[in-house]
């Protein structure tokens, strides 16, 4: 109802109430219009009707919804089902068209405005994470590996000549698939060890750059959320070097932009180095499913990202930005404000949590002090048992207890092709046996208390089993 109808509906019901109806939708309105004009994340976050009104709107200016439509064209965005149509706010014509992803639809005006809305959402979110200089935002319906890959692909485009994507090394499968997923060789770059954590080897990376010849090389890739005891890679020296040798630099930064220290970290890459792109997985730090990353640049360097952007062939599926927006709308900045300073609380609670939890064991809490998401405790007890620290991870599991990792020594495992020892902890011989856990975003202080009883219960478990099992054999 709009202001005219308003007043016509005044022959219907009393003006009075009308009137105090009209306002009560103006606010409505008010809120999406300072949304149009501002392109940044409302100060309050908006309840779910605004939401909904803004999205009927939105779809209402698609093609497909078009009270007098007909179509004749095999992409019409016909759906056959109601609750596919509803899932999606009768939204069906994707993003993009065949030239690149961010281009403007013709027959989804709507889309297309919800699309470069989310873009600027998006980017103001990080600003308020603490990612400064930000030029230019994509949110791409593909999750953080294949966007790598995709970004890696750009970088092929620019620069056919190069063969190696030299990668300080991470234990995670995807960080290293989506370098060969992307034709490129990877050349692994040992961390250096220094007390607990496993730090990035600038030198070695200077080296391996001399080695292989500039010309030959995609980029450097970083990693910037990671498992304890390996440390963000330090984006600050790679970026000086790669400005110095004019060398590319993508940085994996999965979860990162949670995280005020690794979010102040890379915005001083890109202000004293060289960074071309850095993709961040939207689930791991919006708290949306699975299903879509962002991959964004500084002011100074936005070639690649544009690159990313052409590169992209077809259309794209809207669902991953849809959820992206309708949460960026909810939390609005106080809501994204209190979610990240709530983690960063939820990080110091969970690391002294896991400090007595060492304590009463007799292990040790190791000290990572660079990595601020992820932590790790010893398990060195465990590992001469007789199930051992293995059993441990999947005694958790079974206990619905999630997200902990238990890396036990001596792991030799092989990864698209590549060899590695002591896989899991990213280095050859790292001379613990742990366990890691992570402050995440979203989660809850209860959840601490919760986990860590669980895992001392399950470590005293099979200990008492292990001790029962030593005294019958003896
Ligand atoms: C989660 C993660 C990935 C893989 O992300 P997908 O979204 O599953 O592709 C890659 N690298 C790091 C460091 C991660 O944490």
């Amino acid at each position: 109802m709009d202001e005219k109808n308003c007043s016509v509906a005044c022959n219907i019901v009393s003006k009075s109430y009308v009137d105090l109806g009209c306002q009560a939708l103006a606010r409505r309105t008010k809120l999406i219009k300072t949304l149009l004009s501002q392109q940044r994340l409302p100060l309050k976050g908006w309840d779910e009707a605004t939401i909904e009104l803004f999205l009927n709107n939105i779809a209402l200016m698609d093609s497909n919804n078009f009270l007098d439509k007909v179509g004749m064209g095999e992409r019409e965005g016909r759906v056959a089902n109601g609750l596919v149509l509803h899932r999606h706010f009768r939204l069906s014509h994707g993003i993009g068209r065949s030239g690149e992803l961010s281009a403007e639809q013709p027959k989804a005006a709507g889309s297309s405005l919800l699309m470069k809305l989310t873009n600027c959402l998006v980017r103001d979110s990080l600003r308020i994470a603490g990612l400064l200089d930000v030029g230019l935002v994509l949110t791409v319906p593909l999750a953080t590996g294949m966007t790598i890959t995709m970004t890696l692909l750009a970088i092929r485009n620019l620069n056919p000549k190069a063969r190696y994507v030299i990668w300080p090394r991470v234990d995670q499968k995807t960080c290293l698939k989506c370098i060969i997923a992307a034709g490129f060789q990877p050349e692994v770059i040992s961390m250096k060890l220094m007390g607990d954590q496993l730090v990035t080897d600038v030198e070695a990376i200077d080296k391996a750059v001399s080695r292989l010849g500039v010309d030959a090389i995609a980029c450097v890739l970083t990693t910037t959320s990671c498992f304890a005891p390996r440390a963000p890679d330090d984006v600050v020296a790679v970026g000086k070097l790669c400005r110095q040798l004019n060398v590319a630099h993508v940085i994996n930064n999965a979860y990162g932009i949670q995280s005020a220290a690794i979010s102040s970290l890379i915005t001083s890459a890109w202000r004293k180095g060289r960074v071309d792109a850095v993709i961040s997985s939207t689930d791991k730090n919006y708290m949306v499913p699975v299903g879509g990353a962002i991959v964004y640049a500084p002011q100074s360097r936005t070639e690649l990202v544009e690159q990313v952007d052409k590169l992209y062939p077809g259309r794209a599926s809207m669902s991953p930005l849809l959820d992206l927006s309708i949460t960026l709308l909810h939390l609005g900045v106080s809501g994204w404000e209190k979610a990240l300073v709530k983690r960063e609380n939820l990080y110091k609670i969970a690391l002294n949590s896991l400090k007595s939890c060492s304590n009463v064991l007799g292990e040790r809490v190791l000290a990572v002090s660079e990595n601020p998401i992820s932590m790790a405790m010893t398990v060195d007890s465990l590992s001469g048992s007789k199930k051992g620290a293995t059993f441990l991870g999947s005694m958790l599991f079974s206990r619905s207890a999630f997200g902990a990792r238990v890396i036990i020594q001596g792991k030799r495992q092989e990864v698209s092709g590549i060899h590695f020892d002591g896989y899991g902890a990213s280095y050859d011989e790292y001379p613990h046996a742990y366990i890691t856990v992570a402050a995440a975003i979203g989660m809850d202080n209860d959840e601490i208390d919760d986990f860590i009883q669980r895992l001392l219960s399950c470590i005293r478990e099979i200990k008492g089993d292990s001790a029962e099992s030593s005294d019958k054999t003896s």
